[in-house]
């Protein structure tokens, strides 16, 4: 994808990022090879934050191999309680210390796992109050899409998962746009356009203004994901509005994910 001449303004005063969602994929072996792959070719970089989001299992051990210079953890969900009789679950209580990111809202976890917008605003908090950065993710389905109804979809995500942060803490939340028709598209034709997620980004923010002020919301990191890869990613991370990439299928092959970063270092200087 070819970089419009109009996107060429990209915000530099803003820290940015690449995340990368592993879903449930790797082994802990296979995670830990991984990383120390991305460890070795990667330089830290003060602009850049990289981000790995592998699973549960793998967290633990991670934490304790990867260089926080260079890479940090997310987890890819959370139970908003801190203890108790909960099977199978794990809360950011117990991931406080692990991870430094948590990705919240997903639309897998949205769609298969039936998280409400009131569990989505509990995770949020529950991340916040155990020093865990929320990755909030709001997307549209096609359906919603299709009939126009994109801007009410997000609207509500994003005030429902939000609705429990401050004006203090909304500066360490990171939003992340993942049009639920543009993820994991093997098509050209279902990858979302730069000005379809310009025109997206630019609501996003104004919500976030209308909310919090316009100096707060300025400063909140806006990712974008959808069947991001290295011949897209350039023109991604020059949309005005968006500070970095949220990466699923592409992440899972290194070195895809490593052009992705070395792109947004080029876009970054
Ligand atoms: C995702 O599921 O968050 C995602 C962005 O996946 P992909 O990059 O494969 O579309």
């Amino acid at each position: 994808m070819s970089t419009p001449a109009r996107f060429l303004c990209y915000n530099k005063i803003m820290k940015s990022y690449i995340v990368g969602n592993w879903k449930m994929n790797f082994s802990v072996g296979e995670s830990s090879v991984y990383l120390h792959k991305l460890s070795q070719k990667l330089r830290a970089s003060r602009g850049l934050t990289v981000v790995v989001s592998p699973s549960f299992v793998a967290l633990q051990p991670l934490s304790l191999q990867i260089d926080r210079k260079k890479l940090r953890l997310a987890a890819q969900a959370g139970n908003p309680h801190d203890f108790g009789a909960y099977t199978g679950a794990v809360s950011y209580t117990q991931l406080r210390g692990i991870v430094d990111y948590g990705i919240i809202g997903h639309s897998e976890r949205r769609q298969l796992f039936h998280e409400s917008d009131k569990d989505i605003r509990a995770s949020v908090a529950a991340a916040l109050r155990n020093q865990i950065t929320p990755i909030l993710c709001v997307g549209e389905t096609e359906t919603e899409h299709t009939f126009g109804e994109t801007e009410d979809v997000i609207r509500d995500q994003l005030l429902g998962g939000l609705s429990e942060v401050s004006t203090e803490d909304i500066s360490k939340v990171i939003i992340a746009y993942e049009p639920i028709w543009a993820i994991s598209t093997t098509t050209d034709a279902h990858l979302a356009s730069p000005d379809e997620i310009g025109d997206v980004a630019g609501f996003i923010r104004h919500t976030l203004k209308d909310t919090y002020g316009a100096a707060t919301a300025k400063e909140i990191p806006l990712l974008y994901g959808g069947s991001v890869n290295p011949s897209n990613a350039g023109g991604y991370l020059t949309i005005p509005e968006i500070n970095g990439l949220l990466v699923g299928g592409a992440s899972l092959i290194a070195d895809q994910f490593i052009d992705i970063i070395e792109i947004a270092k080029k876009v970054q200087d």
